[in-house]
């Protein structure tokens, strides 16, 4: 490694261990102020060493010393587990996304976009993050998507005006509608599992594969765990809850001769429902 490629692998690490929260001031301090490493001359002008190497050559400047492990502030998502805990319902829980500053996605969406439906509904229908149309609404799924979401629901009696709350696993649109990365995924999970917590649905239908693999922590795709009756459970829930996955509309508008396997979904949701009692999903 050159001079060059160990300041810019030191400058890597500080801020690697800024984003992981360590206090850098102290050691950002301290790297200014290393001496630097003298320029390397190019081989054809090196001479050789004519007397034995100046003291400070021999024993190098300390590298800049470790920054103190001392946590400045919380992670995104220390905070974010700590609003959505102190959030004890769904109104609570939406000002508390919409103040939520962890997410850098929020930099450059022009809305959070939290949830759309009855907050009460029997069904909660968790998708993968807001698209353009979502981010000017402010609501998730009312493009194209989203309308074919609608009429799919309607198909088996349901409707976000009277039994079905929506909402994403992330509550900002990705720029340029890019899949979301890890870290912000993870960053709105512990809304996301909140919102689970307090709607507390009889059915919970998770549309897509980041709201599947998000939420039931399994690296399984949509196809094996779609058509199957799954149960969702987690330390601070009361009741285990009933999940099924489906395929996204959006995927759906791409493929769309999989609307059988759409079909057969929302057929085991309007079965599952008739077997919990809610029968006539249209009354319910
Ligand atoms: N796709 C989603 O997953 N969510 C939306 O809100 C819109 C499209």
């Amino acid at each position: 490694m050159n001079a060059g490629q160990t300041s810019a692998a030191a400058r890597a690490l500080l801020a690697f261990w800024r984003s992981a929260g360590v206090d850098m001031d102290e050691a950002e301090a301290v790297y200014a102020a290393a001496p630097k490493p003298a320029p390397v001359p190019p081989a054809s002008s090196r001479q050789p060493p004519r007397s034995a190497p100046a003291a400070s050559t021999r024993h190098p400047a300390p590298p800049p010393s470790a920054p103190r492990l001392r946590r400045t502030a919380d992670s995104p998502v220390d905070t974010a587990r700590t609003l959505a805990r102190a959030a004890h319902s769904i109104a609570a829980l939406r000002a508390a996304v919409a103040g939520f500053d962890g997410c850098a996605l929020k930099a450059t969406a022009r809305n959070t976009v939290f949830s759309d439906g009855v907050d009460t509904a029997p069904v909660l229908i968790i998708g993968e993050a807001p698209g353009k149309d979502e981010d000017e609404q402010g609501k998730p799924f009312v493009g194209r998507s989203g309308q074919l979401l609608d009429k799919m629901l309607a198909a088996i009696g349901l409707d976000r005006k009277s039994n079905v709350l929506i909402s994403n696993t992330i509550y900002w649109r990705p720029p340029g509608n890019r899949d979301p990365t890890q870290g912000e995924i993870v960053a709105c999970l512990p809304f996301v599992e909140r919102l689970i917590e307090l709607s507390h649905p009889k059915l919970l239908i998770l549309t897509g594969k980041a709201a599947a693999t998000t939420v039931l922590k399994r690296e399984d795709g949509v196809m094996r765990l779609r058509g199957r009756r799954l149960l969702y459970n987690r330390e601070g829930l009361e009741l285990p809850v009933n999940t099924m996955v489906m395929l996204h509309p959006a995927y759906l508008l791409r493929q769309p001769q999989q609307k059988r396997l759409a079909w057969e979904d929302l057929l085991l949701a309007q079965t599952w429902l008739s077997e919990l009692g809610l029968a006539q999903a249209s009354h319910i």
